[in-house]
Parts: structure tokens; sequence; C-alpha cells
């Protein structure tokens, strides 16, 4: 084979040094372009790839009992340079993987900086990717710096870019009281994909929303950061506090209005109503409609359980409101995450829709093994859907709902169900859904060493070199 030409990498960050890392592995050439120190964001304050911006810590590393411990365990399966040096800088944080974030950022530093095939350039990419750059992964991240975000949004349109995410909590559905709630579209009117009966609705009484509506003034909120205040928020997003605090009524007039709707159980419309809309494509999962909050997350949990019906309701995501920078993954990108309308650019990392630390940091290691193979020349195939890897990109890429989509973090609902075992009671059931995750994660870790397999990747083994 002659020269292989490089795959350039703009942005080093959680994502941008793991994308680097994969495709260098592969023994492809990587330019990897980082702003910083030459240009800062409000949130990063060194010069250290892979800076941890906020919190230090990874969440949890129980793989067959947590879906982001089971995403550890598959990058470590896959080489991954963010898991080693958050391995090999592992804080005492009980079932948590937590980093002495310096030497994280240093060692994940020093290794890019000493790989033969990655040049490091510090300079901001402030425009559309040159033309001459064939390959290009895109990764630079919620703060994006303007005048490349610019960029983004003039090839993707308006609509698919967002700069502030308004998150609402999704739910299991598993974990719903169908005895209490129940399916139907206001007016069992029937949409374009519907039934008539696409929603689930909540109800509550009139004693039950005042209460409500009390808890939710009193909730306590996390702040906005002072750079975000600068961020409008659209009317069309307020957090659903902030239209509690415009009245005692306003959420009857707004997300909880009951109309077109009757309740089975007592032939009538409710005073109020939560509804909550199917949110990935198995069905697995449903959000909260127009609950965006900045409730804190303790205070989420404890209020949204009054409500009748998620009494039990087990969360797959709780609700927020950033500053964030991403676009609409599941309409711009295929399912190796290049832009349709240009697929010499691939997207990595939070500006996909993924959220978190390992989140970014697992698409940027899918982006890097799928371009450094695309330049190879070599067969490509997504990673199966049965896998955490392959869930999120799954998601990201077209299972999510592309009219509604916002940033998710990985979990169980995104990964196919196992079948039910037969003959079980409603007991019985329960208790296996309850105990099903090891059963997800085992399957998850096999599937992943056979497609690992299939394409002959030697990356496989959890990286063996010391950082
Ligand atoms: C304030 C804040 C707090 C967060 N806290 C947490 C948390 O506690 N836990 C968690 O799991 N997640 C958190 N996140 C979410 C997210 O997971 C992290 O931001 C994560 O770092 C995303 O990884 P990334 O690689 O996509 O982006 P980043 O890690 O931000 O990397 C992007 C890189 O691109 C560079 N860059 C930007 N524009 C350009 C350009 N034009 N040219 C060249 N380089 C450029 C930046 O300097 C940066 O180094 C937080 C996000 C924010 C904004």
């Amino acid at each position: 084979m002659g020269k292989v030409e490089p795959v350039h990498v703009i942005g080093g960050g959680l994502a941008g040094s793991e994308a680097a890392w994969q495709a260098a592995g592969m023994g492809v050439p990587v330019v990897l372009h980082e702003m910083r120190p030459v240009r800062g964001t409000e949130a990063h304050q060194t010069e250290s790839l892979a800076e941890l911006v906020c919190s230090n810590s990874f969440r949890s590393d129980d793989a067959l009992n947590n879906a982001v411990g089971l995403l550890h365990e598959e990058m470590r399966r896959s080489g991954s340079l963010i898991l080693a040096a958050a391995d090999r800088h592992k804080l005492p944080a009980g079932g948590a993987l937590a980093v002495d974030r310096e030497g994280f950022a240093a060692a994940v530093t020093a290794r890019i900086a000493a790989h033969p095939l990655i040049e490091i350039r510090r300079e901001e990419i402030a425009g559309p990717p040159p033309a001459d750059w064939t390959s290009v992964i895109i990764a630079t991240g919620p703060l994006t710096a303007p005048d490349l975000a610019q960029a983004i949004l003039e090839l993707t349109g308006e609509s698919a870019l967002s700069f502030f995410d308004a998150i609402a909590p999704i739910v299991h559905k598993d974990s719903i009281d169908f005895d209490k709630a129940w399916f139907q579209s206001r007016y069992d009117r029937v949409g374009p994909e519907g039934d008539g009966a696409d929603y689930i609705n909540c109800p509550l009484s009139r004693d039950e929303y005042d209460a409500f509506h009390v808890a939710l003034l009193a909730g306590e909120k996390a702040d906005f950061k002072e750079w975000e205040k600068s961020t409008p928020y659209f009317e069309a997003c307020l957090p659903i506090e902030v239209m509690a605090e415009r009245g005692p009524r306003t959420l009857c007039f707004g997300p909880m209005k009951p109309v077109g709707l009757t309740d089975p159980k007592t032939g009538r419309r409710p005073h109020a109503v939560v509804q909550l809309r199917q949110d990935n494509a198995l069905g697995t999962l449903y959000n909260m409609v127009g609950f965006q909050t900045k409730l804190k997350h303790g205070e989420q949990a404890r209020i949204f359980r009054m409500i009748p019906g998620l009494e039990r309701a087990e969360f797959a995501r709780l609700g927020g409101l950033h500053r964030n920078t991403f676009i609409n993954s599941p309409r711009l990108l295929d399912r190796e995450l290049r832009l349709k309308a240009q697929p010499r650019l691939r997207f990595a990392g939070q500006i996909t829709g993924v959220e978190g630390y390992v989140e970014s940091a697992a698409i940027g290691l899918l982006a890097g093994q799928l371009a450094a193979r695309a330049r190879l020349g070599l067969a490509t195939e997504a990673p199966p859907a049965t896998t955490a890897l392959g869930a999120l990109l799954n998601h990201i890429t077209g299972a999510a709902d592309a009219r509604t989509f916002q940033p998710m973090n990985v979990n169980f609902g995104l990964l196919p169900e196992l079948p039910v075992p037969a003959g079980l009671s409603r007991a019985a059931e329960k208790q296996w859904r309850a105990e099903r995750k090891p059963a997800l994660a085992r399957r998850a870790l096999e599937d992943l060493a056979a497609w690992q397999a299939r394409l002959g990747m030697t990356g496989a083994a959890p990286l063996a070199v010391a950082i």
C-alpha cells in the first residue's frame, strides 16, 4: 500500500484524543488540531488534552449492573486510551471510577504526544475544514468555538444545530404503573406513525396537582453557570419549575393540560395529566413531555415520583438545561458517523448528542476506528446493537426520534431486550426484569468479542502499555 493520507481530528478533548489514539493504533497517521492554549473555552483551564471540565468521575464501574460500567469494560476491551489512563490514575470512590484529573489528563497528553503517527497542532480551526482534508473527525465538544460552530451551522442548517440542551427526564417503561397510567393520544388523534394511543398518560386529581405544584416551587434548583446566563433559552423550552412560578394554573394550560384525554378508570377527564412519549425505536424508554428542568437530580426523582403511575419510576436519565453544542445526529449522520451531505466529515463526542465523558470518548473510539478502517480500505460493520458501544451508536444515528432529539447517556434501555422466559407469573416476570442486567451485560461482552473477531480487530485486548 502507498502512503496513507492522514485523518484530521479537530478537538483534543475526551473524544478527539480517543479517536486519534485508535486511528493511529491501526497504523493511520493523524493530525490532531487542538486550539488550547491559543484559544480557551469558558470551562477548560489547562492546555492538557482530555481535560475533565467538571467532576472527576467516570461514574459506576460495575460492568454487570450498570450500563456505563459495561461501556467502560467494552472500551477497555477495545484498547481505549481514555479508560487505560483512568484505570492508571484511579482514586478510591466506592463503586465509581474516579480519577486524579491532572494525572489522567497528563497521561493522555503524554501518550498522544509520544505516538509516532500523531502530530499535534495547537491551532483553532475557524471555519469549514479545508477541502483537501479528505477524512476529518470533528470532536470539538459542547463548547465548540464560535467560528467553527457557524461553519457547522451552515453545513447542517439552523434547525439541526443546538446551542442549549433542554432535557426532559426519561423513564424506563417497565417501571411505570399501568394500573394508574394508560395509553392514549389527545382526542385519540392518529398521527403519521401512530395509532391514536401513542402517549402514556398519568392522571392527577386536584389535590395531587396542588401538592405537586407546591413541591415544584419548593424544589432545590441547580444554578446556571455565569457564562451560561448570556445564552438565551427559548420560551418553548422553559423549565417546568419556571412555568410553575408563573401561576398555580399555568401548567394546566401547558404541558399538564388534560384536554382530549379520558381516564379509563373513571371515564372522566382528569384535573391534570403528565404525558410520556416514546423515546427510542425499541419502545423501552419514554420521555416526560415538556418536563425539561433545572431541579437538582435528587429533587427530580423525589418530586416526579409524586405523579400517580410514576411512584416507582426508574429514570434512564434525569432532566437538565445546559449550554451545549450538538447536531441532530439521527437526521444528519449515517451509521458510520459521517455527515450524509459531506461524507469526508465525521462527528464524534458530545457534539453528536451523547452526554458525558465516557459516552463522548466511546463515540470518539468508534469514529477513530471507522475513519482508520476506511483509510485502509477495510470492511466496516457497526458494533452490534446488543453492546453498549453499538446501542449508543445506534441511538444517535437512527434509533432516536430526530424530531425531539436531545443528548443521551448510555443506559440499558438502549439495548434490545432479552426474550422474557415463557410461563412466568406477573410477579416472577417483574423479578426477572429487575435482575436481567447481568444477562444483558454478558450478552453484550460476548457479542463484542464475536464482532471484534469478525473484523479481525487486534486492539481487542486491554491496553498492555504502562501509562
Ligand atoms: C461546563 C460543563 C461541565 C460538564 N461536566 C461534566 C461532568 O461532570 N461529567 C460528565 O460526564 N460530563 C460533563 N460534561 C459533558 C461532556 O461530557 C464533557 O464536556 C466532555 O468533555 C465532552 O467530550 P468532548 O471530547 O466531546 O468535548 P471536550 O472534552 O470539550 O473537547 C473538545 C475540544 O475541542 C477543542 N475545540 C473546540 N473548538 C475548537 C476549534 N474550533 N478548533 C480546535 N479545537 C477546538 C476544545 O478546546 C476542547 O479541547 C460537562 C460539560 C460542560 C460544558
